[in-house]
């Protein structure tokens, strides 16, 4: 009787632990290709959806420009520490960057840029930048509260990672190359992989675009002066003319692409700015041009190319130039790169998440990122996650009418939990060699 009892209250004990343990957030027993949906309902949920829509707003009214994002850091820490997930600040003067899962290999990164731009807003709404001339109008507002959205779905299955997840929240992405600060200062110690998403106008919501190899060009900047001597505008030759000379060097660049460059590999050479003079009688002393240079391979060859081009014209026509090619500081960044495998498993997983047709292959685009210091550091992914929708027509980046899409917010915590999780469970199916350190 006393053994029939035990065996009784035994039983009940493992059926009610095995009913507990079923009801807890973990997913380890259920289908891997189910998750990325629960990630999304939960995503989705009013509690996680407000909280992210929040955090956006937030950072809208509040703007900050690169190296300068102090209370937008602020913000995502504490945002952190209610979760408690631990992290590392500050990382490149205003960059955090936070761990979720064992502390242990395999080590995986997901990022987000938090910088805005120095531009006016045009949008009239309840939660207008509060800051004039400054204007969060490439979405990165959004890319934060994603991450952070992604943080909570993480840390609510923290026990079934198998492997660290590292958050990187970098200051600086539009000017000065934030992305290769961060990995100066170490934020991509042991980190085996990085995902990257960026919002976009240009693909409808819930579907994803990316693509494998080159996705993103190299992107840099030229600021050249050329120097003659100035005088009387009817008597040129008591002068040197620098009109004529950066007249002949705004040319001779076109030749640069149109000549010297396959006609299969695009480049970019463009010449935006010229400045000089102010009389109709007078010939200036100097002429400022500037412009910008894109490319997919060969970059710092073309670089070279225009100091000589510019230097040279400016000598034939018996001027000086002096070439600057970080003008304001503004860092040029390499062709943004995607790593095959990663690809792959990125286009598995939002098919897994958002049906067969939710993944666009987009062609290689002229804009530059410098999340491609990550993924020229360690194999990375970068991809683009649409906000278009009937409702309304959504401007393009850096236009003063910018608005996000806030619905596209679940979708990119969701994918940004789904593709940590999945490359941490390929991996430990594989087995990992990279070196165990503390956080
Ligand atoms: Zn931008
Ligand atoms: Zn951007």
């Amino acid at each position: 009787m006393a053994i029939n009892n035990f065996w009784i209250f035994s039983l009940t004990f493992q059926l009610l632990l095995l009913l507990h343990v079923s009801s807890e957030s973990s997913w380890i027993t259920d289908d891997a290709s189910r998750r990325p949906s629960k990630f999304l309902e939960y995503a989705k949920s009013p509690e996680v959806f407000d909280w992210m829509v929040g955090i956006r707003r937030k950072l809208h009214e509040n703007p900050e420009l690169g190296f300068e994002e102090f209370e937008t850091s602020k913000l995502i820490r504490s945002e952190l520490d209610l979760m408690g997930v631990k992290y590392k600040y500050p990382v490149a003067v205003t960059g955090v960057v936070g761990y979720v899962g064992t502390g242990e290999p395999p080590f995986v990164a997901l990022r987000a840029d938090m910088d805005a731009l120095p531009m006016q807003e045009d949008v009239e709404w309840e939660h207008k930048s509060k800051v004039p001339g400054k204007m969060h109008a490439c979405g990165h507002d959004g890319h934060v509260a994603m991450l952070l959205g992604a943080a909570k779905i993480l840390k609510e299955h923290h026990q079934d990672l198998q492997g660290t997840v590292v958050l990187i929240f970098q200051p600086a992405e539009e000017v000065f190359a934030g992305a290769k600060k961060m990995i100066e200062a170490g934020a991509l110690k042991h980190v085996e992989a990085i995902f990257g998403i960026h919002l976009t106008n240009q693909v409808p919501l819930g579907k994803t675009a990316s693509r494998a190899g080159s996705l993103l060009a190299g992107s840099g900047f030229f600021e050249a002066v050329i120097t003659g001597k100035g005088g009387h505008a009817a008597i040129p030759h008591h002068t040197i003319d620098p009109v004529i000379a950066a007249s002949s060097v705004v040319l001779s660049l076109q030749h640069l692409v149109s000549r010297e460059t396959d006609p299969l590999d695009s480049k970019v050479v463009t010449v935006s700015k010229l400045h000089g003079g102010n009389a109709f009688n007078v010939i200036p002393d100097s002429i400022t041009i500037g412009g910008t240079l894109r490319a997919f391979s060969g970059f710092s060859q073309l670089q070279e190319r225009i100091k000589e081009v510019i230097t040279k014209q400016a000598t034939v026509n018996r001027c000086n130039a002096s070439v600057n090619l970080k003008p304001n500081g503004k860092e040029p960044v390499p062709p943004t790169v995607n790593n095959m495998n990663l690809y792959k498993q990125f286009k598995n997983l939002v098919r897994d998440l958002l049906g067969e047709d939710s993944f666009v292959e987009v062609s290689p685009i002229m804009g530059g990122e410098d999340f491609s210091y990550f993924a020229e550091a360690i194999p990375g992914h970068f991809s683009f996650l649409g906000m278009q929708d009937e409702t309304k027509s959504y401007a393009s980046p850096h236009s003063s009418l910018y608005t996000v899409n806030e619905d596209a917010l679940p979708y990119g915590a969701a994918i940004h939990a789904s593709m940590a999780v999945r490359y941490l469970e390929d991996k430990a199916s594989k087995g990992s060699d990279s070196p165990k350190d503390e956080l």
